[in-house]
């Protein structure tokens, strides 16, 4: 058949474009109040030491069950929120569940002293000028001590608004709040900040861990971030793996932490404390067969 001409091209293109905007308006509409209709729910991917494969914590990321258009990724309605400024309420909302789970979870004996519990927050959260004595507010009206509660922030999200970033994260630091730089090396990446910024933690992107087993230039990279992380005194967290070899090679260059469907993917709640409590029995007899097992 001939190709269409230019015209007719032009008309099949458009609807489907104003039909993906059309989509997108309606998401954006529907994620306002979508959180007091019971649509989101947190789901929790543990954190493992990579020596010793014991559980270090969680981190909650946030699932959208939408009535009509079933499941929708955070990475798609994430950054409409962000634009249109829901991000504000729904950002307090997840805070407010992962506090939630957590004091439930110490109630239950579920959490020992070094587990924590990270939560992802967007620029526009963190450049809040009281978002720092807010958060210990909350946390100190729900006597939660800051150990057990951690924060992850993307790179590309400090570097929009720095100036108000960075009073946050002095705040946060000085209150003892743990905040990891999230997706690592992804972003535009200024490497000064990492030396005058007050991070705990970088976690190294799964972009750079996927290819970990073929690329001889992506072992450099990783390594190469581990060793920059541990020189201005971050620990290493590698997000993403899906294979032992993974695993093994991160281990090697002295990532401390690891999270991937390799483990466990991101469960609900209920799943998240059954999979620990079938994990740790495992660790105490056999590591080995605990990760082969998986
Ligand atoms: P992130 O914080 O970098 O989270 C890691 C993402 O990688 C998660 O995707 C997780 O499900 C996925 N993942 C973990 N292990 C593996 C693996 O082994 N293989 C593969 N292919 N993927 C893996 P998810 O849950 O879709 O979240 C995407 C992003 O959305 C997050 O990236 C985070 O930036 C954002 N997000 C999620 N929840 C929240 C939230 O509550 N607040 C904010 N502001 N952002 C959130
Ligand atoms: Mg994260
Ligand atoms: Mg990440
Ligand atoms: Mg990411």
């Amino acid at each position: 058949a001939l190709p269409p001409q230019g015209s007719l091209r032009v008309q099949c293109y458009t609807p489907a474009i104003e039909e993906k905007q059309r989509h997108r308006l309606h998401i954006q509409q529907a994620i306002r109040g979508a959180t007091e209709r019971g649509e989101m729910s947190l789901a929790f991917q543990p954190k493992l030491s990579l020596a010793d494969h014991k559980i270090l914590g969680a981190e909650a990321l946030l699932r959208w069950q939408h009535p009509e258009f079933g499941l929708i990724s955070p990475g798609e309605f994430i950054p409409l929120a962000e634009a249109s400024g829901d991000i504000l309420a729904i950002g307090d909302w997840v805070l407010n569940e992962a506090m939630r789970y957590i004091n439930l979870w110490r109630a239950q004996g579920l959490l020992n002293d070094d587990f924590h519990i990270a939560v992802n927050v967007a620029a526009r959260q963190l450049t809040r000028k009281d978002f720092a004595q807010q958060l210990l507010a909350r946390l100190e009206e729900q006597q939660i001590p800051q150990r057990f509660f951690a924060l992850e922030v993307t790179e590309s999200g400090l570097m929009s608004d720095m100036d108000h970033a960075r009073q946050q994260l002095a705040q946060l630091a000085q209150m003892n709040i743990a905040v990891a730089i999230d997706d690592f090396g992804t972003g535009q990446s200024s490497l000064a900040y990492i030396k005058t910024l007050p991070f705990s933690t970088l976690k190294i992107d799964r972009a750079f861990v996927m290819d970990l087993e073929t690329s001889a230039i992506d072992r450099q990279l990783a390594q190469t971030i581990a060793q920059l992380a541990h020189s201005v005194g971050c620990d290493v967290v590698a997000e993403g793996i899906e294979n032992s070899a993974q695993a093994a090679y991160l281990s090697s260059i002295g990532c401390e932490a690891a999270q991937g469907y390799f483990y466990a993917r991101p469960l609900p709640a209920e799943a998240f404390v059954t999979w620990c409590s079938e994990w740790q029995p495992l660790l105490s007899t056999s590591p080995r067969e605990a990760i082969n097992g998986s």
